[in-house]
C-alpha cells in the first residue's frame, strides 16, 4: 500500500478484510443441513452436532412443528404491522398468557428476538447519565444496550463482586443504577453469583435485569430459568430470556411487575417500531412453555450429559473455563491454533466450532462445545476420545 495516500473507503475496508484474514478471525457463512438433529451435514459430511443451541431438542420436535403450521394456516403467514398499530393478532395473547403462568410473573411481553430485547430494555431504562453496571463476560446484546441508552456503562470483572460493589458505592445515590448480568455465560458455560448480586442490588438500591437466555427450560423444576432454581425470582426486577435456545424456536421475553411491562411497551423503540412476530413462531414459543414444562426429564437428561462431557474432558487435563453447563469450552490459545484444533476435529467428524477474539479474549481461542439432551451417550463417548486424541497431537493436554 502507497504510503502518504490517503485511502477511500473501498480500499479501508478491503484492508481491513484482508487483515481479518492475516490473523486467522476472518469468519464465513456454511451452509448447515440438519443442525437441528445430533448429526448435522456440512459440505455433504456427517458430523457429531457439538454447536447447537438446541439444547432441549425442540428444535426438530413435531409438536412445534405442527403448532407452527396450525398458527398459520389460522392466522397467514405475516404479521402485517408492528404489534401497537395491527400486528397483535391472537396469538400474542395466548403465548404471553401462558409465559406468565410459566413465570409466575404479573405480567411479561414476547419480543422479536433477544438481541432487540437487550437493546430495547436497557436504552428504555436508563438515561444518560445513569448507570449500568455490566459482567465484563456478558453477551454482546447487553454492551450494545448500555452504549444505545448513553448511560454511564461500568463493566466488572468476570463475578468479581467487590469490583462491582466498589463502583457501585462510587455512583451518586440518586442515579438510576442496573446490574445486569447473564445467568449462564454464553462463551464460558459457568453461572452467575446470583445471590451475592441480589444482595449488592439490595445495598446500592439498584434495579436487577438478567438475561437467561441459556438458562431458561434448563433451570428451575418447570424450566422457567436460574433465577427460579435458586428462588430468587421475586428479587430479579427484569427476566429476561429466550425462545431461540433451549425453547427450540425464535423470539424472546421479558416478565416483571405490570407497571414496568407496561412503560417497555410505550418506550422500546424495537418493539415499537419494528413489526410483530409471525404467528407461525409465536405458535411455535406456546407450544414450547407448554412442552418444556410437562418434560422434566429433558433437563434431567440434558445435566446428566452436560455433567460426563465436562468430567470427561477435565479428567483427560483440558481448560473447561470452569464451565458449570451444557456450553463446554475447551482453551486452546492463539487464533491460528483454535483454527487447526477446529479443523482436525471437523475431518474426525465433530461439527467443533472455533471462538476468537473479539467474542473472547484475546490468546483465549477455544472450541465451544454445547450438549443436549438428545446426544446418545455413545456417540459423546466416541467424541471425547477423538477430542483428546486432537488435544495430545497439538500439546494442548499432556
Ligand atoms: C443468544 C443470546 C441473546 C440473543 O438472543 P437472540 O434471540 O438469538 O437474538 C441474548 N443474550 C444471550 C446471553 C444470548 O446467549
Amino acid at each position: 500500500m502507497k504510503v502518504g495516500k490517503q485511502l477511500n473507503w473501498e480500499e479501508e475496508i478491503n484492508a481491513e478484510l484482508y487483515r481479518l484474514e492475516e490473523i486467522s478471525q476472518k469468519r464465513h457463512l456454511i451452509t448447515t443441513r440438519f443442525a437441528e438433529q445430533p448429526w448435522l451435514m456440512i459440505n455433504g459430511r456427517k458430523m457429531l452436532n457439538l454447536a447447537s443451541n438446541n439444547y432441549l431438542g425442540y428444535a426438530g420436535d413435531e409438536r412445534l412443528k405442527k403448532s407452527m403450521i396450525e398458527a398459520v394456516n389460522t392466522y397467514g403467514a405475516g404479521a402485517t404491522a408492528s404489534r401497537l398499530i395491527v400486528g397483535n393478532h391472537p396469538l400474542y395473547e395466548k403465548a404471553e398468557t401462558a409465559l406468565v403462568n410459566w413465570k409466575k410473573a404479573e405480567a411479561g411481553i414476547i419480543i422479536n428476538n433477544g438481541y432487540t430485547a437487550n437493546l430495547g430494555i436497557i436504552s428504555a431504562l436508563l438515561r444518560r447519565d445513569d448507570f449500568v453496571f455490566s459482567d465484563k463476560l456478558n453477551h454482546a446484546s447487553i454492551v450494545d444496550g448500555a452504549v444505545l441508552s448513553r448511560a454511564k456503562h461500568q463493566r466488572y470483572r468476570h463475578h468479581d463482586l467487590n469490583h462491582l460493589e466498589a463502583l457501585l458505592k462510587k455512583a451518586p445515590t440518586e442515579k438510576r443504577k442496573l446490574i445486569v448480568t447473564d445467568t449462564i455465560f454464553s462463551m464460558d458455560g459457568d453461572l452467575a453469583h446470583l445471590k451475592e448480586i441480589v444482595v449488592l442490588k439490595e445495598r446500592y438500591n439498584a434495579i436487577l435485569m438478567i438475561d437467561e437466555a441459556h438458562a431458561s427450560g434448563i433451570y428451575g423444576k418447570n424450566g422457567e430459568g436460574y433465577a427460579h432454581h435458586l428462588n430468587l425470582q421475586n428479587k430479579v426486577d427484569i427476566q429476561m430470556g429466550t425462545f431461540s435456545k433451549a425453547l427450540g424456536s425464535f423470539g424472546a421475553y421479558v416478565v416483571g411487575k405490570k407497571w414496568l411491562i407496561d412503560y417497555l411497551t410505550n418506550r422500546m423503540r424495537g418493539f415499537i417500531y419494528s413489526t410483530a412476530l409471525p404467528p407461525a413462531i409465536l405458535g411455535a414459543a406456546k407450544a414450547a412453555i407448554e412442552i418444556v414444562q410437562e418434560e422434566p426429564e429433558r433437563r434431567t437428561l440434558l445435566q446428566t450429559h452436560a455433567e460426563y462431557f465436562r468430567e470427561s474432558l477435565m479428567d483427560y487435563g483440558f481448560n473447561i473455563c470452569g464451565s458449570q453447563s451444557q456450553i463446554v469450552p475447551i482453551i486452546i490459545g492463539e487464533n491460528e491454533k483454535t483454527m487447526k484444533f477446529a479443523g482436525c476435529l471437523q475431518k474426525e467428524g465433530i461439527a467443533a466450532i472455533p471462538v476468537r477474539p473479539p467474542t473472547v479474549p484475546e490468546n483465549e481461542g477455544r472450541i465451544r462445545f454445547t450438549v443436549t439432551a438428545v446426544h446418545v451417550k455413545q456417540d459423546l463417548d466416541w467424541a471425547i476420545k477423538k477430542i483428546a486424541l486432537v488435544g495430545k497431537e497439538m500439546g494442548v493436554i499432556g
